[in-house]
């Protein structure tokens, strides 16, 4: 696809001429790369639609790079498509939610439900979970060795028939043990059927979850926007998580998924262990479905923002891939002044979604500045080494004393580490664009 797309560009800059013609001709080779992206053809034409309006080339003076124009117009456009407008139910910690997953058979629905739950328990909530599905033989089975791996509380039953009466008695018992993310899986049907559909209405009428989550196949194709639709009609879908983002499929479907139920996406899943799981952050996945490659936004960025002289280092460290402490400390330092480096590295899909989630700016400010209290009370060593291995239980006890912290502080410290080191990984290798070079897609 994004092979398609940035050949359509670049044509299109090769003409001498970028006329209503070329633009046209521009659109349609992008249209037919997004439809076989699994964008839905409604959701594509609208999307020329309003580029059209947008470029408006008559009135772009000479001088202006049409080109850029036209590209920024269309990941613009795209990232609209993805935002709906409104954010989904945000759980609050230590206060009782329920959350419901749905989706058909083998979407992944029951591996999402223990990464999420799994996902929060680091985080220091107490979750649990409920399996609905009574109608796959195996599932209760399945959600049991999940959730024992990861060492979370489940309920299910092996000889009652009624996913309802489950969901109902799981609600309640955990609700009971004062567990803060109850989250019920239910089953699936191999088709959109109508029976399926009934049973979600009544389990839903039983669980009253705060929030339903629609699970999503990335690879199902076309048919994505009539499934989502299909399960926002029977029950008040609020989010979406796509699964199976490692595969081939380029989740074009997601496009059409927020469309279909008018819900964010919150997180993909990227594969089958149970880490495998990110919060969702538009810029980067749109980059992606343009084959842009997650960082260019990025790079644009540096090259706007950074003073020229600063950008070398920079760069050169990136594509060293050696995320030390100290590079940490020093990105937090520029995060919490926002300076033109805080701005770049809000950017990164790992600092922003994750380090700074929108309405938790306060929260996310006091966090950091304790972290770096812990490493203030770190060596030199310990600072410049990307070797995970030296952090030892004795050094951590020696940083918990020296900052007044406790251990596990010290410890969900190194964890954001090890998760910002994984991101700032793929970035190893990096070609270091040349000035002039890194608008282009
Ligand atoms: P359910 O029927 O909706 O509950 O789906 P399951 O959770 O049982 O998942 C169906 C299959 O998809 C299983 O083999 C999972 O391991 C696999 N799966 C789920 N999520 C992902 C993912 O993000 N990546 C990959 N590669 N496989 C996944
Ligand atoms: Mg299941």
């Amino acid at each position: 696809l994004g092979g398609s797309i940035s050949r359509a560009i670049q044509q299109m800059s090769n003409a001498t001429i970028i006329d209503e013609k070329a633009l046209n001709d521009c659109l349609n080779e992008i249209t037919r790369a997004l439809l076989q992206s699994d964008v839905q053809f409604k959701l594509v034409r609208d999307m020329q639609t309003n580029i059209k309006k947008i470029v408006n080339l008559d009135d772009l003076a000479a001088g202006h790079n049409k080109r850029r124009i036209i590209q920024q117009a269309i990941f613009n456009e795209l990232c609209k498509i993805l935002d709906p407008g409104k954010s989904s139910f945000i759980p609050k910690k230590g206060k009782p939610s329920v959350v419901m997953f749905v989706g058909l058979q083998g979407s992944g629905k029951t591996t999402t439900c223990t990464k999420y739950a799994y996902y929060y328990q680091k985080k220091g909530w107490k979750p649990a979970l409920v399996c609905a599905d009574t109608f796959r033989a195996g599932a209760f089975d399945q959600l049991k060795q999940n959730a024992t791996k990861a060492k979370i509380p489940f309920y299910g039953s092996y000889m009652e028939s009624d996913p309802v009466k489950i969901a109902e008695e799981g609600v309640e018992r955990f609700k009971k043990e004062n567990c803060d993310l109850i989250i019920v899986d239910t089953s699936g049907r191999h088709k959109q059927e109508a029976a399926l559909f009934e049973e979600m209405r009544q389990v839903s009428e039983a669980a009253k979850p705060d929030l339903i989550i629609f699970v999503m196949d990335s690879s199902i194709g076309q048919a994505a926007f009539d499934q989502a639709q299909a399960f926002k009609q029977s029950v008040a879908v609020g989010a979406v998580i796509i699964t199976k983002m490692d595969g081939h499929a380029k989740g074009g479907g997601a496009l059409s998924a927020v469309a279909a139920t008018k819900s964010p996406v919150i997180f993909i899943g990227t594969g089958e262990h149970m880490d495998e799981f990110e919060v969702f952050d538009v810029k980067p996945f749109v980059s992606r479905l343009l084959g842009m490659g997650d960082w260019s936004g990025f790079m644009d960025k540096i090259q706007e923002v950074v003073p020229m002289d600063q950008q070398p280092e920079l760069l050169q460290k990136l594509s060293e891939g050696n995320f030390t402490l100290r590079i940490m400390y020093e990105q937090f330092q520029n995060l919490l002044k926002m300076g033109p480096i805080g701005q770049v590295f809000s950017m990164l899909p790992g600092f922003s979604a994750e380090l700074m989630p929108k309405g938790h700016e306060k929260e996310s400010q006091a966090k950091i500045k304790r972290y770096m209290t812990m490493m203030d009370s770190m060596t030199n060593e310990e600072l410049d080494s990307s070797n995970p291995k030296l952090m030892n239980e004795s050094r951590m006890m020696r940083i918990a004393r020296g900052a007044g912290r406790p251990i596990r502080d010290v410890m969900e410290m190194l964890e954001e580490y090890k998760r910002l080191a994984k991101v700032w990984s793929k970035m190893k290798g990096l070609k270091i664009p040349k000035k002039g070079e890194m608008s282009s897609l």
